[in-house]
């Protein structure tokens, strides 16, 4: 391909609405534009990627019997009505009407219309299991774009979908997903996790996110560094930590104990806990105590919750525990009210909601606590013995780099920053129950499906590709989805002899296999020329010029390690080769030791 001919314009200057690397490189390069917020044109440099990692994804789901097809973006409420989402899936889900007055929605997700194409044509267990997927463009009107394509609004997603007779069957193709994704992500050559995930509440599901391992990931993930144990933070099992201070005798409550007015944050708080024994207590001598707003089914009511004073709250597991549609703070203002103190001295002690207690608590004693009124706090608390409804001792914290893995015990946490890139997700029968998607057993009885889920984002992935390779000069492709696997340039372009040489030698490396991008521009420097290749960022880069042609070698360059090596012109297609394949090694070890 002739650079001169493709539509493509380089800039220099770092776009000041661009607010991620992969973004702002991918716009510098001219490989995407802003169409409106989260909406982008794909411009034919990374279409071309797109579509590469479209046929990864392809090749990878065959080998194991799924099959593609393709559902439409528009979609009727009628179905949205039948599973429920229609009036519970929120803001995200773009809805509009046709001519006709009827509502539609632009498809966030396919459960409802492959559903609804299964339960049509499936009736016996002799047609079960059944795997389906398709590479689609999805719209999600979130809240907050950003980040160019990892969080647009329209995006592509290849979203896969399975049936099944029973939860084992389901369970065993979840597994079967699980290892194509992780050979889907290792010919990527990106450093990647299978990370285990929250999955809300629903009964019989779980599931795995896979994060592309980059700084400018949006997900903490917590990773054991002994065992496999490696978790969005959102779902981490915090372990249980001993009071550390069994021997102290067990002290009845000390009611506002310790006056100290005005000092609000926590570590301060500690070294103000002074009395005649105590100079100062340690954090962990003391509690805080947080008051939530818990929606569910269209009721709302008030939790407590308490924790060691060092430790925060896990809002996500609060919102499992009590199974709940929605779990956020209540109000700075209610919670006072509630109180009768402000913020700083609110305390659970007699204060009449149910109150959850993280484990790391169990067995604590002699704790201090905010004593609902101005400047005081309470001493000797025990939240099993002094609260009016004390509910539970239960993991409510999120764990910590540091903390001991709550799963083997002889590691601890180590952590990452993650782009969500795909997930797989056991459904079990939430969809096929309210669809009535059943299928006839042995015997004769109707059971509903037993359903999986499936999702890789597309442009997502190719965006974390580029968060994770990239230097100060621009983008760094991995072999496997580069636009183009060679640039090579003519330096003097207007000269004669170097065109040829360049003519040829893009025809032979074609002509192997290779995709060449020919920076055939006439009169530009090379300085121009260097750069743009740096920004574009394919892996391997050949010089052809009017020096090299008087020995008869170009000179070649590994984007990536930047080594430089001069060949023969009549060893071009075989260094090539060889570069390939010394790539392809290091790509499969890259994501092998993927931390
Ligand atoms: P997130 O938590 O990041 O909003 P999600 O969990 O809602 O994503 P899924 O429903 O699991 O997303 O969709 C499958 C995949 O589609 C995700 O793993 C992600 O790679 C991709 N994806 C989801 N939302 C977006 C978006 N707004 N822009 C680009 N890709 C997206
Ligand atoms: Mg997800």
């Amino acid at each position: 391909m002739k650079q001169s001919r493709l539509l493509i314009h380089t800039y220099r200057e770092t776009p000041r609405d661009a607010d991620v690397v992969s973004q702002q490189l991918m716009m510098r390069a001219g490989m995407i534009q802003r169409v409106a917020a989260g909406i982008y044109d794909y411009l034919p440099l990374v279409l071309r990627s797109i579509r590469k990692f479209e046929n990864i994804v392809r090749e990878e789901l065959t080998k194991d019997g799924c099959q593609e097809l393709l559902m439409p973006t528009v979609q009727p409420r009628e179905l949205w009505d039948e599973s429920g989402r229609w009036q519970f899936y929120g803001k995200e889900l773009l809805r509009f009407k046709d001519r006709k007055d009827a509502d539609f929605c632009l498809g966030p997700t396919h459960e409802e219309v492959v559903t609804d194409i299964v339960r049509k044509v499936i009736t016996s267990y002799k047609q079960l299991p059944l795997n389906l997927f398709q590479i689609q463009t999805k719209f999600r009107d979130e809240v907050r774009p950003r980040f160019g394509l990892m969080r647009g609004r329209e995006f592509i997603m290849k979203d896969g979908y399975s049936f099944h007779v029973d939860d084992a069957d389901a369970d065993r193709e979840y597994w079967r997903m699980f290892e194509a994704y992780k050979r889907i992500f290792a010919r990527l050559g990106v450093k990647f996790r299978p990370v285990e995930a929250d999955s809300g509440a629903i009964g019989g599901s779980f599931t795995h996110e896979f994060h592309v391992l980059a700084s400018s990931g949006e997900d903490a993930i917590l990773s054991c560094s002994a065992c496999e144990y490696t978790s969005n933070v959102e779902k981490t099992e915090a372990p249980k930590l001993t009071f550390p201070y069994a021997s102290e005798p067990v002290l009845a409550l000390q009611p506002a104990h310790f006056h100290t007015p005005g000092i609000v944050a926590m570590a301060d708080q500690a070294r103000a806990f002074r009395d005649e024994q105590h100079k100062g207590l340690p954090l962990d001598h003391a509690s805080k105590f947080y008051v939530f707003r818990v929606a569910k089914g269209g009721a709302n009511w008030d939790v407590g919750v308490v924790l060691r004073s060092d430790h925060e709250p896990n809002v996500v597991k609060l919102k499992n525990l009590l199974a709940a549609d929605s779990v956020e703070l209540a109000p700075v203002a209610e919670a006072e009210k509630l109180a009768g103190a402000p913020s700083g001295f609110i305390g659970p002690v007699e204060l009449d909601i149910p109150i959850y207690v993280d484990r790391s608590l169990e067995g604590a004693f002699n704790l201090t606590c905010g004593a609902n009124r101005d400047g005081y706090h309470h001493f000797g608390f025990k939240p099993d013995r002094d609260l009016k409804q004390f509910k539970v001792f239960t993991d409510l914290r999120m764990a910590v780099a540091g903390d001991a893995c709550a799963r083997c015990g002889n590691g601890v946490y180590e952590s990452f920053r993650g782009i969500e890139v795909g997930q797989v997700f056991k459904l079990g029968t939430k969809y096929s129950t309210t669809m009535n998607c059943n299928y006839l057993d042995e015997a004769g009885a109707s059971k509903p499906m037993v359903m999986g889920c499936y999702g890789i984002g597309i442009t997502r992935t190719i965006a974390a590709v580029i968060e994770q390779g990239n230097d100060a000069d621009g983008i760094i492709w991995p072999w496997a989805v580069a636009p183009f696997q060679v640039h090579l340039l003519s330096l003097d372009a207007a000269n004669a002899d170097v065109a040829a040489a360049a003519e040829r030698s893009e025809r032979e490396l074609e002509a192997a296999g290779f995709e060449v991008l020919h920076d055939d521009r006439e009169g530009l420097s090379p300085g121009v020329k260097f750069k743009d290749a740096d920004l574009l960022g394919m892996p391997l880069r050949i010089v052809i010029g009017a020096k090299g042609l008087k020995d008869g070698t170009a000179e070649l360059r590994d984007r990536r390690t930047k080594k430089l090596e001069r060949v023969p012109f009549d060893r071009l297609v075989s260094a090539v080769q060889e570069f390939a394949k010394t790539t392809a090694e290091s790509a499969a070890s890259v994501s092998v030791s993927s931390s």
